[in-house]
């Protein structure tokens, strides 16, 4: 089976704002009443995890609920502006998530219902949006929701029209041409917004091209459901569902060409689920499964990264690799690094522990063996204590960089050579990018859930800028580490893994990689070019 993602699935940028800015006031106001004007989204899961954070739903303004001092969340799709002032006499804080591409439709509509003799607005009837667009055209406002509508128009002077945001190209074209017969002045506003026509034009390509087109998106949203008849016109196989265990239902030959899209309000995770179905449910590849679940829900890569962090040390400061050593921080970061653990997971800790220990006793005496399992208790201490997760990406942070500085002085007549401080500060950043990294692909499953991831923590272009310019920063110092004497010329072996790190950010940015268990083991797998050339280099310096 050939799966294309398509490369507008999922949240469009109003959505994720609005959902952004309802949590947000949640924890700006964690004791107030909030409650969103309809569904913030068409998704279960997400209504769900408001429900828990105490965010309820009310479908009208006249709801007892709306009372002085709760808090109104105008979602997307916005609000008419006398409901707006109703509320806010009556006291109630309306916080307005509308999206900026509806709040600009509105303003074209109250311009055009100066000057035109007819707003025409071409959309469903139905739609959460028009209600705001009706209301503030007045009198002049219709809604057309196809070419027989528009054309039992009658004769106007000058007529405006626009279009919902989410409405049909190809639908609205027709309409235009219907209008241009019924006035002497035809006002058109292009006000479908570009998330959609990006959306609709890359159905109809997808939909070409594929056996099977997969639709992903809540039964009630409107644009998931033009989705899928845009697709219909081009493909007879098109399947809707909500969610992974609907897809489960579907009969799907092994050997399609599916094509898998989704509406603008359905949550990345959802996708990537149904797509983990779609691999495991009518694929053969168990076993690529098995073992692609392993490496993202492991930290071996990670673990693997620090064999390699310890043997640049070693490089660094001209000592000869030491497997006893090399083996303690191995199983030192398989017991201290990684998500979350579930108790599931606590024997490989224990076992991680048990070894690394006995190693550092071995190799490094006393001092290495209590500061090996003093690192290794932290790990639960912090998982249990229900720490947020940014302080666990720090807490790793520390482990790697202290691996980075103090390997070398685990050996008998070793010092901290310079450049190992160079290494310290690669270890940081990778350490860092990598959290990131991961974090960003997160955002919409963290922000929903209350994770507070590190990217979460920072924010999202901060952290993106942030860790940009570290790169940069370190890219510099690893080219000048050689010709200013500070690091061996092996430290320029650290460019690469810094390279694939930078593209993680483009491939989060054009969403390359959509799968975010394959985007998880891109990410960790930078760890293992650094043991790799840890063997290079054993191979060409010793
Ligand atoms: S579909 Fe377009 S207009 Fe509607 S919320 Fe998303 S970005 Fe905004």
């Amino acid at each position: 089976m050939r799966i294309t993602i398509a490369r507008y699935a999922g949240f469009c940028f109003g959505v994720r704002r609005a959902i952004d800015i309802t949590f947000k006031v949640r924890q700006k106001n964690p004791r107030k009443k909030i409650y969103t004007l309809g569904q913030i989204i068409h998704n279960p899961q997400v209504i769900e995890a408001l429900k828990k954070r105490g965010i309820g739903i009310v479908h009208d303004i006249d709801d007892d609920r709306l009372k002085a001092g709760n808090i109104a969340i105008v979602r997307a799709h916005g609000i008419a502006p006398d409901k707006k002032q109703i509320l806010q006499s009556r006291g109630v804080e309306v916080i307005d998530a509308a999206c900026p591409m509806v709040l600009k439709v509105q303003s074209i509509i109250k311009k055009a219902s100066k000057t035109a003799d007819l707003v025409v607005i071409a959309g469903d009837k139905d739609h959460p949006e028009m209600d705001a667009h009706l209301g503030i055209a007045g009198d002049k406002g219709v809604v057309v929701e196809n070419v027989e509508d528009a054309r039992r128009l009658p004769q106007a002077r000058r007529i405006s029209v626009v279009a919902q945001t989410t409405f049909g190209v190809a639908t609205y074209r027709e309409i235009i041409s219907v209008l241009r017969e019924k006035c002497e002045v035809l006002d058109v506003s292009d006000t479908i917004c570009r998330s959609t026509i990006d959306r609709q034009s890359e159905v109809r390509d997808l939909a070409k091209d594929h056996d099977v087109f997969i639709v992903i998106g809540g039964k009630d949203s409107a644009n998931t459901k033009r989705l899928a008849e845009i697709a219909a016109k081009e493909n007879r196989r098109v399947i809707r569902v909500e969610d992974p265990e609907q897809l489960k239902e579907a009969t799907i030959p092994q050997t399609s060409q599916v094509a898998v899209i989704a509406g603008a309000s359905t949550p990345h995770w959802v996708i990537e689920e149904c797509i983990e179905v779609l691999k495991s449910t009518h694929t053969h590849a168990g076993i690529e499964n098995a073992v692609l679940n392993f490496l993202s829900a492991t930290p071996l890569l990670p673990s693997l990264g620090s064999l390699g962090i310890a043997m640049a040390s070693l490089v660094f400061c001209g000592q000869r690799y030491s497997w006893d050593v090399l083996l303690t921080v191995f199983f030192l970061a398989l017991a201290s690094t990684g998500p979350h653990r579930t108790p599931r997971q606590w024997p490989l800790w224990a076992v991680s522990t048990g070894i690394a220990t006995s190693l550092g006793l071995l190799s490094a005496g006393l001092t290495g063996g209590l500061l090996v399992i003093g690192i290794s208790l932290l790990r639960p201490l912090i998982d249990v204590g229900g720490v947020a997760d940014y302080l666990r990406s720090i807490y790793g942070l520390v482990v790697f960089v202290l691996i980075s500085i103090i390997t070398p002085l685990s050996l008998e007549r070793s010092s901290i050579a310079p450049g190992v401080f160079v290494l310290a500060a690669y270890t940081a950043v990778h350490y860092l990018g990598v959290e990131i990294l991961l974090g960003l692909k997160n955002m919409e499953r963290d922000a929903i859930i209350g994770r507070m991831s590190l990217a979460r923590y920072i924010h999202e272009e901060h952290s993106i800028m942030l860790l940009e310019y570290a790169i940069m920063g370190l890219a510099l110092m690893l080219f000048l580490s050689f010709p200013l004497k500070i690091a061996p010329a092996l430290a320029y072996g650290l460019l690469p893994p810094l390279f694939f790190l930078a593209k993680g950010i483009d491939f989060y940015h054009e969403q390359v990689i959509f799968d975010n268990r394959m985007y998880t083991i891109y990410v960790q797998s930078l760890w293992v070019i650094i043991p790799a050339m840890g063997l290079l280099w054993k191979f060409t310096m010793m």
